[in-house]
């Protein structure tokens, strides 16, 4: 029989399009379920967005795009990121792709050769784990537990880069902590990241306007400029914007990296497409005012998260100040049933199957982060349904014995 190639082996779905697609399936059953599974923004651009959009169609020029992304877009982001304190970038340090996904894809096949070490934080965002599995690079792991807040000590970084990895993959606001690093703690980590010349960064920092208590938005290139050589920034679209559907991703970094993306580009996509385009310029040059509201929005439910999580008692949440997402540690509940349904709970996926089947409330298991101890509450529900969520997850912890 044909086989596929041997790299297919290592390549999985996401875990966390799983319970996704599991919750949907059971309110498709006419189950009442209340979903804080998927990392979708849930809100919608701003009308200047669709207003763009449909002007471009009706202009639409019938060709195909540049590689790296138009002039516009890419004047847009250059004049976006400065805002962050990332200046002097030119359009040749610049590059686009469908969404985040794809830039931190190409930049991994681009950075890794077969057996070359990648080295980041867990809790780490999924997508990285499986990258780097397909690219069969090696990961070192960097294990960063609630009782760290789930934050990257600059020793742990340290001994970590003296064993020369190719590439340093940081993720700030963090999926799925939450987790913000304060200007010192970068700065700490800069410190180090500037000892070990032979390593690439990539910063995926897509929640970059995402930041609540006036915590700030800090970068390693912000706290030591010399590093720009070898940083590559990450920024999207999706979740700043409410517009995860529309595919638009961004880096800034050195020529060859954003030369080699656009290369990437060329044999993959071509571009990205022209209406889209001009909904992604509207995006970033046009009133901000969505985004800003929903920032406010976001610290809100943060705090009836963290209220809610902080009465269950056992329950550890270090406090998260970006992004919109929790990551509690509930390993307080293994080994215990839930009393009315006999479900055991060994460890976080019968604790979320459980929660699930008996409550209709859907999180992510921690081990598709790389935390088996936690679970990922993601909190951009309707309003409406997020303290009958919060209440239900109460309600299944005071039900276990
Ligand atoms: N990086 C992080 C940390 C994310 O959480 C996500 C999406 O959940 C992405 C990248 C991918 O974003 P995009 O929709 O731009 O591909």
């Amino acid at each position: 029989m044909l086989q596929l190639a041997r790299r297919m082996s290592r390549a999985k779905p996401s875990a966390i399009m799983m319970v996704a697609e599991k919750a949907k399936r059971l309110k498709a059953e006419g189950r009442d379920i209340i979903s804080f599974s998927i990392g979708v923004p849930n809100f919608l651009p701003g009308d200047h967005v669709y207003a763009a959009a449909r002007d471009a169609l009706a202009k639409d020029s019938g060709q195909y795009g540049s590689n790296r992304g138009s002039d516009a877009l890419l004047d847009a982001f250059l004049k976006h990121i400065e805002q962050v304190g990332l200046t002097g970038y030119t359009k040749a340090n610049c590059a686009t792709g469908i969404g985040a996904k794809h830039v931190i894809y190409n930049i991994c096949e681009a950075l890794l050769d077969e057996g070359d070490t990648i080295t980041f934080p867990t809790p780490y965002w999924t997508s990285y784990v499986d990258i780097a599995e397909i690219l069969d690079a090696k990961i070192d792991l960097l294990p960063c537990p609630a009782e760290q807040d789930y934050k990257l000590t600059p020793a742990q970084l340290d001994a970590a880069l003296a064993k020369k990895p190719r590439v340093f993959l940081f993720n700030n606001p963090s999926n799925p902590t939450g987790m913000v690093y304060t200007k010192a703690e970068i700065d700490a980590l800069a410190d180090v990241v500037a000892k070990y010349p032979d390593t690439w960064v990539i910063t995926d920092d897509i929640y970059n306007r995402m930041v609540f208590d006036g915590v700030g938005y800090h970068n390693f290139v912000n706290a030591r400029p010399e590093l720009r050589d070898r940083v590559i920034f990450i920024d999207s679209l999706s979740k700043t914007y409410g517009m995860p559907g529309w595919r638009v991703g961004f880096m800034a970094g050195p020529e060859i990296v954003a030369q080699a993306v656009t290369t990437m580009n060329s044999n993959h996509i071509t571009n990205i497409p022209e209406i889209v385009t001009a909904a992604a310029v509207a995006a970033l040059s046009g009133p901000q005012d969505v985004p800003t509201a929903k920032c406010v929005e976001f610290q809100g439910k943060r705090d009836q998260v963290m209220a809610a999580l902080t009465a269950i008692p056992g329950v550890v949440c270090p406090k998260p100040h970006g992004a919109f997402y929790a990551f509690p540690d509930i390993s307080v509940a293994f080994g215990k049933t839930h009393q009315p349904t006999g479900l055991a709970i060994g460890n976080d996926i019968d604790f979320c199957s459980a929660l699930l089947e008996a409550k209709g409330v859907a999180c992510v298991p921690g081990s598709a982060f790389g935390e088996p101890r936690a679970l990922r509450i993601s909190y951009t529900c309707p309003t409406p349904q997020l303290a009958p969520g919060l209440t239900r997850i109460q309600e299944f912890f005071a039900e276990l014995a």
